[in-house]
């Protein structure tokens, strides 16, 4: 019998986090699980509690990472997500992206490891080519408001292909790009949980800027199975993962109306500062080294979100600020 390998998730009750351990586990994995739960919420991964392959740190990887006994793989998924977060929380921000991933390249090295780092899209800033391809190098302001994501994401992405050359650490980096499906934080400030609660509370959805910005919005079970083959292929350079179906936000808030059945409006609000005029992944190299491209178009991944966000309890749907559960 093949032994069961073992991986570290840190974010692990997060968005992202809590889909991969799902997934992991699925694929009969031991899981571990870590999160300082400052966006994350347990809720995400309380069914997984109970099975004797799964445990759960409550650990902030910004400080020395433990973990006894062996590691087959280190998935960093540990990171707030939203520009909403980026201004609450502007220094763990930083710190998640720089000393966290420092601490688990080390934790890697001594568990001879693979690591995969979550980067993002957000390392092409405010793009002028599109779509995006992996060689394009972005157009970031290292002091807007972003800068302390984006900046954090540029350097994980420089300290992880560092330790790849420098100490011959197997290294995997994904390019992750605007992604949605149930267990988004409905009140995470984004512009999907936004628009949704919106149309449930009866509100006019807000949009930023005229609405001619762009986005391309992948499902969660099609990007979670894109990182699944990349950790398993041997390619260490940046992969974009996401859909390139591009749509305008004012056309996504339309879609939301249409989706939701409700007749609210559309009300513009001033554009956020730095806010990305067009995005798009170039998916080339992920359909030629992974044999991947999304599934889910996004009027079957809307509706599973729609549903998921309706069943959220009343009190939460109500609850509109933008503060954290768990705190
Ligand atoms: N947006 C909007 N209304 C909202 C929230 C966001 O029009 O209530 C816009 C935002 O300005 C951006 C896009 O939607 O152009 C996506 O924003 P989000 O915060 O989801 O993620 P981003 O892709 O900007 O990181």
């Amino acid at each position: 019998m093949a032994t069961r390998k073992t991986v570290l998730i840190t974010g692990a009750a997060g968005f992202l986090g809590s889909h991969l351990c799902d997934r992991f586990i699925k694929e009969d994995y031991k899981v571990i699980g870590m999160d300082n739960l400052i966006t994350g919420d347990l809720r995400n991964i309380e069914h997984l509690f109970k099975l004797e392959n799964f445990e759960f740190y409550n650990h902030d990887v910004s400080k020395f990472v433990y973990v006894p006994g062996e590691l087959d793989y280190i998935l960093h998924f540990a990171s707030p997500a939203s520009p909403i977060d980026y201004l609450k929380i502007p220094i763990q921000t930083l710190k998640v992206g720089s000393l966290g991933t420092h601490n688990l390249l080390g934790l890697a090295r001594a568990k001879k490891a693979r690591m995969l780092i979550a980067s993002t899209s957000e390392v092409y800033g405010d793009p002028s080519v599109n779509p995006q391809p992996e060689e394009y190098w972005g157009n970031v302001n290292p002091v807007g408001p972003r800068g302390v994501y984006d900046e954090a994401k540029r350097f994980q992405e420089a300290i992880t292909m560092a330790y790849h050359t420098f100490h011959g650490l197997e290294t995997r980096i994904v390019r992750i790009f605007n992604t949605y499906g149930p267990r988004m934080r409905l009140n995470d400030g984004r512009v999907l949980p936004a628009f949704i609660g919106q149309a449930l509370r009866g509100e006019p959805l807000t949009i930023f800027g005229d609405g001619s910005q762009t986005r391309s919005f992948c499902y969660v079970d099609d990007l979670v199975e894109g990182i699944y083959r990349l950790l398993h292929s041997d390619y260490a350079q940046p992969v974009n993962i996401g859909n390139p179906d591009e749509i305008t936000i004012r056309q996504f808030g339309e879609e939301i109306i249409k989706l939701t059945g409700t007749d609210q409006k559309l009300i513009s609000l001033p554009l956020p500062t730095d806010d990305p005029k067009q995005r798009r992944p170039d998916i080339t190299k992920a359909k030629a080294l992974l044999g991947w491209e999304p599934k889910v178009s996004r009027s079957e991944g809307l509706k599973i979100t729609y549903e998921y966000f309706k069943s959220l309890p009343e009190k939460e749907i109500l609850h509109k600020d933008f503060t954290y559960y768990n705190k």
